[in-house]
């Protein structure tokens, strides 16, 4: 037997630590937010996926920079047959670039943002129609692929017809590229907000799960382990035995009682004259009652209390109190209070809550 003397209880803070402690170790893990699940879904490793997107916007902007030049000539020229102002044709060439190109984006785009219904389809994709023939018949007015006998050159016409083509092929996939990883982005944010709210609740609810007793019980252990690491104190703890490591945890879930009393004594003046006397001995009055109780086997202890629910003895002996009117009882384990008119259906309350107490059970094994 060790001198439990030597071994310095919990602090306050070591004890609230312990139980937060408890509190994480069951909630697990705070879940990780996913970076970009679309990029990890694909068969072939994201670098690839990147490689392909950045070459075919490379080839969008090559083939956007040679269309555009024809659109805004073919836009200018023909505007200066009604208008001869230079500057209201540079505007309108801009303008013309604008609609042929950035309307087959556009029209795309709004095809899969906002076109919910058929007609608003069948709109779209006439706008999609009419924007790739202003730059076909544009880019075909400037570039003129004919000889001057009037043939068709062949690599003069795939030129001249291509890069409109391109813009509108590229910038089709790319809009579903882009949304396909939005909706993705959106989806992932929506299942780790749940992980996060399901963690958290885990967190917050930590003592009512069926393993909370066993998990608190045994940071408790670790903490009084961690305070008790040099000296006399590692020699005592090296040779406590199971029973002296039971009280020594009593020691601490009651110290957690004196916690809660003097908050209750904040309360309420009645709880003052009571809570603070009754608590200063309670250390030692448990040790001294679970010392004895120790020698014979739990499972006595509580049949015996159950069966002798409404008589002042065992392990109950005085968890039940008058306070403001009321009777209270207190569980020895877990320190949770039910209130009852009388006495004797407070201990009821207490013997019932027992069988069920996750500390006590922690305290069990
Ligand atoms: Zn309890």
């Amino acid at each position: 037997m060790s001198h439990l003397q030597d071994l310095r209880p919990l602090t306050h803070a070591e004890r609230i630590e312990a139980r937060a402690h408890a509190a994480r170790l069951l909630a697990g893990k705070r879940p990780e937010r996913m970076h970009d699940v679309s990029m990890h879904t694909g068969k072939y490793p994201a670098s690839v996926q990147r490689i392909v997107y950045a070459l075919a916007v490379l080839v969008l902007i090559a083939a956007f920079v040679p269309s555009a030049i024809r659109l805004y000539a073919a836009g200018s020229t023909a505007f200066m047959h009604g208008v001869q102002d230079g500057t209201s044709a540079r505007i309108v060439g801009i303008a013309t670039i604008a609609i042929a190109e950035v309307g087959q984006l556009i029209f795309s785009l709004a095809l899969a943002l906002v076109a919910d219904n058929a007609p608003a389809r069948r709109v779209m994709y006439a706008g999609m129609a009419l924007t790739t023939a202003i730059a076909l018949v544009g880019n075909w007015t400037i570039a003129a692929p004919v000889s001057v006998a009037g043939g068709l050159m062949p690599f003069a016409v795939l030129e001249t017809v291509t890069p409109p083509l391109i813009v509108l092929g590229i910038g089709y996939v790319l809009k579903g590229r882009m949304l396909y990883a939005i909706e993705g982005r959106t989806a992932a944010q929506r299942v780790h907000t749940a992980a996060l709210d399901a963690w958290q609740h885990a967190l917050d609810h930590a003592e009512d799960h069926p393993q909370w007793g066993r998990y608190y019980v045994q940071a408790l252990k670790d903490a009084i382990a961690r305070a008790n690491n040099r000296g006399n104190a590692k020699e005592a703890r090296a040779a406590l035995t199971d029973a002296q490591w039971r009280d020594l945890v009593l020691r601490e879930l009651h110290a957690d009682r004196v916690l809660a009393g003097l908050y209750d004594a904040a309360q309420t003046t009645h709880a003052t004259t009571h809570a603070l006397p009754e608590h200063a001995g309670g250390a030692d009055a448990s040790m001294h009652r679970h010392a004895g109780g120790a020698n014979g086997t739990h499972a006595h202890a509580r049949a015996h209390a159950s069966n002798n629910a409404g008589v002042r003895t065992g392990e109950f002996a005085d968890a039940v109190k008058e306070r403001g009117g009321e009777w209270v009882a207190t569980c020895p384990y877990c320190q949770r209070e039910f209130s009852k008119a009388n006495e004797q259906a407070a201990r009821m309350a207490l013997t019932a809550h027992k069988r069920g107490c996750t500390v006590a059970e922690g305290l069990e094994n």
